[in-house]
């Protein structure tokens, strides 16, 4: 516990900790010491000396921002002396800055102005002349999502220092002499440096000299703004709190709330990729197909046709010929709304979501290893690691605030990252490590690694006697895998094997970050219980900052999964097979209950091609574009009598359906998220629904009732009510405590449980945790003479999974417009292509065309493709081989070939610029 001390300003009487900053301590005790260089989570600066006071015993005047709590001080904030000062250092600053308030999108929310009123400081007031008013200052308005003006800058760092401190990239520095002093982003213009247009810089900055481009085609000044919104970020599973401000009923702007997880940091998607909302794209009624052609239809007649259809279909071909797919874009309400629809109405648990393409390995492996198959720990506790093992996970780009969590761990607090990847990432810039291994040998290196420690005696044997079991079967398995074996295999140097080995067994707290890199194989769950070999053989799980942390992609897919959208659990992974939980379903929700496994989405679509399966229910899925191996996911979709799809867009799999439900956005509704470190979070309504949109639950309520069975619901309260009494997991996470400001990390069993920030204290889920003796199996294609290439797929920092949202945002396809493919520099030399040229890639499934990018990120015969573009999409090549037991398929290794189609130099600049960032 810090020491508490009393301290006296201004003869007041204040109790503070020791070492405490003095600033801080006099604008929480609400005495108002004007400041404008500081910002509370920041480090001081001390530049603009607004915050001077005189401290007994000390020379001088202090800049409180820059002083520690000492015991007893005594302290004057304010007398005329001091306010003198202050007010000719304040005149000295306006003098330099361009008083544009009459059309600065700043008036009314500037600190500057503020002070200048404060100190009765207009312009007739002042007596310094104005430096600005005929000089031209430097300006940048190239950024896409941002614009600066030098003439409003007063040099206070607080951008320079978010940059740095807060979201560990260090772009920005202060340039220049005198007036001509500016912030300046890698000595080049804003769009081509290496600023990646998160927005901490516009939302540090005390004036109007870094501000938010209208990229919702509205100049917005605060007092225009009529209300704002705290709500959860519709992108990916950090689940960042976003502070919205709302004009009418649109979006104008986007902060990063003060709240846990993300502490006001957001990504370029968080905060200025949101304007998708209400754009005219949007689906705004339903839509029924007739010979061929969409035709807008009344609520009532959609929702009767459709209940109509799907009977008829359940009458003619039994329960088993209907599938439903659920969203990991949809609320925790939704999912579990949609997975009791397909049990109790279609009778069966043909139920599945795009988990089953993403983390389906993660649940299977953990759940095995561990008996969870969740993020061990939490987001927050990265920053106190003193290693990070990442590892198939491009963090800063598909989880870039967690991503600023390990920048902030090296930075700050000393922490060693190893990077094992086969693509050079931007983590590696921060690593003290990159093993460069070949796509799909992870059970290799990490069979190695563990080899290595035992080897060495770096073990936590008292860890592996106590809290495991079958230690002795995985040491004889990792025997033979000796640092020459593994290299002979991965291409990994045996010293730096050994180094890294070393490194991750000598930690006190370790973490192992990964995600998709793992996951996506045909040995995906092999992968996934080989980290949790590592993490078990060292005793890194278990406690803070250590654990085995699979990165959650999408929003809510944690949350679908805990609420039951997987063809073998209910909510709260209750097994369907388990005669207790089939008997507490069936009470709760009164039908008889199937007790058998159903399809995943990948088995759904070889038996819609075999003519088992003959209606599909789709909820916010657009797997023509993500799915493997598009033409097969096509010949799935148009072989059924019936696709009903709910989406806020028409996408390339709505195109085939047979009816469309226009669905309300994560701005439109109410409910719960679930981020990838198991926190529940709120989902507040923002605006008005778009056109004739509704609820995903609305609107499966409404067919279910058309299909004989009751829903009820008023609203996300009531379901969530009902998960809470259902799911012991989510127990105590009620509709109150989300409303009263928790975030709760599950398991939360009951109303007073404060929710669990690390899993697996003391004992496993399980009970022993279980090594298992994993021996690696190749990937199912490798290259060959016809496709020497390795392809990879994955995200990019400015598009999300289909680019359904990002692709329709103003600002995001500026930074990155369309599909390109990554070849490495000594592959593209002997096939004479060019960065800019249009290259052919092909696999044994199909082909696309696309643009080139030369690039060392990637290795000689490996060839990278992000997946977002459905006009050059990656999944027409990828290979639908499945892991035998998650069901998911090997998106991250097939084997291609690239040809140049067309030479294309004009392009060559733009591309090299898009890559470097
Ligand atoms: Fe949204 Fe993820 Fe970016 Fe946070 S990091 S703003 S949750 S996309």
């Amino acid at each position: 516990m810090p020491d508490t001390t009393t301290i006296y300003i201004d003869g007041k009487e204040i109790k503070a900790q020791k070492g405490e900053n003095l600033l801080n301590v006099a604008l929480k005790n609400g005495i108002s010491i004007p400041n404008l260089c500081y910002h509370k989570n920041l480090s001081p600066t001390g530049a603009c000396r607004m915050c001077i006071v005189k401290v007994e015993g000390m020379r001088g005047y202090m800049a409180s921002c820059t002083v520690n709590i000492n015991d007893g001080m005594k302290i004057t904030a304010f007398d005329d002396e001091l306010e003198q000062v202050r007010k000719t250092t304040l005149e000295m600053l306006l003098s330099n800055h361009n008083d544009d308030c009459i059309n600065c999108t700043r008036d009314g929310d500037c600190e500057l102005q503020d002070l200048a009123f404060r100190y009765d400081l207009g312009k007739s007031q002042r007596t310094l002349k104005s430096l600005v008013e005929n000089t031209e200052c430097y300006n940048d308005l190239s950024s896409p999502v941002l614009d600066y003006d030098a003439s409003k800058c007063i040099q206070c760092e607080r951008c320079v220092k978010a940059c740095y401190e807060m979201q560990g990239k260090g772009v920005l520095s202060l340039a220049g002499r005198g007036i001509n002093t500016h912030i300046n982003a890698g000595w080049q213009e804003w769009k081509t440096s290496e600023c990646d247009g998160c927005g901490q810089c516009v939302q540090s900055c005390p004036t109007g000299a870094i501000v938010q481009k209208p990229i919702s085609g509205i100049r917005v000044r605060k007092k225009d703004i009529e209300k704002k919104v705290t709500t959860t970020c519709p992108y990916c599973g950090v689940g960042c709190q976003l502070e919205i401000s709302i004009i009418g009923n649109k979006i104008v702007k986007v902060e990063g709330a003060d709240e846990i997880p993300n502490f006001t940091k957001t990504c370029v998607k968080g905060r200025f990729g949101l304007d998708f909302v209400d754009r005219p794209e949007r689906l705004k009624k339903p839509l029924i197909k007739l010979n061929g052609e969409f035709i807008e239809v009344e609520w009532e007649e959609a929702l009767n046709y459709t209940a109509q259809k799907l009977t008829e279909i359940k009458n003619k071909y039994g329960s088993q010929a209907l599938m439903g797919v659920s969203s990991a874009r949809c609320l925790n309400e939704e999912n579990y709304v949609i997975q009791k629809f397909v049990r109790t109405v279609f009778e069966n648990n043909n139920i599945d979501h795009c988990a089953r393409l993403c983390h389906a390995s993660t649940v299977a492996g953990l759940a095995n290893s561990f008996g969870s198959g969740a993020m061990t720990n939490s987001i927050e506790e990265l920053e106190q690691s003193d290693v990070i093992l990442i590892t198939g996970s491009n963090t800063t780009e598909t989880h870039p605030v967690i991503a600023t969590h390990i920048k902030r761990a090296v930075l700050f607090n000393n922490a060693k990252v190893i990077v094992i990847e086969p693509r050079k990432i931007d983590l590696v810039k921060y690593s003290t490590l990159w093993l460069q291994e070949k796509n799909g040998t992870d059970v290799v290196w990490i069979n190695g690694m563990i080899n290595v420690i035992l080897n060495e005696n770096i073990q936590n044997q008292k860890f592996i006697d106590e809290r495991t079991e079958n230690f002795n079967e995985l040491k004889k398995t990792v025997e033979k895998y000796t640092p020459e074996y593994v290299e002979e295999i991965t291409g990994i140097p045996t010293e730096q094997l050994i180094q890294a080995a070393r490194i991750y067994a000598g930690a006190q707290k370790a973490s192992i970050i990964y995600s998709m890199g793992i996951t996506q194989h045909s040995h995906g769950t092999d992968n996934v219980k080989s980290l949790a070999n590592l993490a078990m053989v060292t005793g890194n799980i278990g406690k803070k900052s250590s654990g085995v942390n699979p990165l959650r992609g999408q929003n809510n897919v944690q949350g679908a999964c805990d609420t039951g959208a997987l063809p073998n659990v209910y909510p709260g992974y209750q097994k369907v097979d388990d005669p207790n939980a089939q008997e507490k379903f069936e009470k709760a929700w009164g039908v008889p209950l199937s007790n058998k496994f159903g399809l995943t989405i990948t088995e759904m679509m070889d038996k819609a091609i075999d003519g088992e399966i003959k209606a599909i229910y789709l909820v916010g899925e657009n797997p023509m574009v993500s799915d493997p191996n598009i033409s097969h996911v096509r010949e799935a979709l148009e072989s059924v009598e019936f696709l009903v799809c709910q989406d806020i867009f028409p996408t390339e799999t709505t195109e085939l359906a047979d009816v469309i439900f226009p669905s309300a956005s994560f701005a439109e509704k109410d409910g719960t998220y679930t981020n990838t470190e198991r926190r529940v979070l709120p989902v507040n309504k923002i605006i008005e629904p778009i056109g004739e949109s509704k609820p995903d639950w609305w609107i499966i309520q409404e067919i279910a009732k058309r299909m004989g069975y009751e829903m009820n619901y008023s609203s996300h309260k009531d379901i969530l009510a009902e998960i809470n009494s259902l799911t012991p997991s989510y127990a105590g996470i009620t509709y109150d405590r989300i409303m009263q400001g928790e975030k709760l990390q599950w398991p939360c069993p009951s109303i007073d449980h404060p929710g669990t920030k690390y899993l697996h204290k003391d004992k496993f889920t399980k009970g022993k945790g279980t090594f298992f003796a994993i021996d690696y199996i190749p990937s199912k294609e490798i290259p060959s003479k016809d496709y020497p290439f390795v392809l990879s797929t994955g995200r990019v920092l400015y598009h999300y999974h289909t680019g359904t949202m990002t692709r329709k945002t103003k600002a995001l396809p500026q930074y990155v417009e369309g599909p390109y493919v990554e070849i490495n520099d000594t592959n593209a030399q002997n096939l004479g292509i060019e960065s800019g040229d249009t290259v052919k890639v092909s696999s044994r499934r199909g082909k696309i065309i696309l643009q080139a990018v030369v690039t060392d990120k990637v290795a000689i015969g490996s060839v990278f493709i992000p997946f977002h573009f459905a006009e050059a999409a990656a999944n027409m090549l990828t290979n639908n081989v499945l892991d035998p037991v998650a069901k998911i398929p090997e998106f991250k290794v097939c084997a291609c070939q690239i040809e140049k189609v067309i030479s294309n130099p004009e392009k060559a600049k733009i591309c090299a610029c898009q890559m470097e960032k």
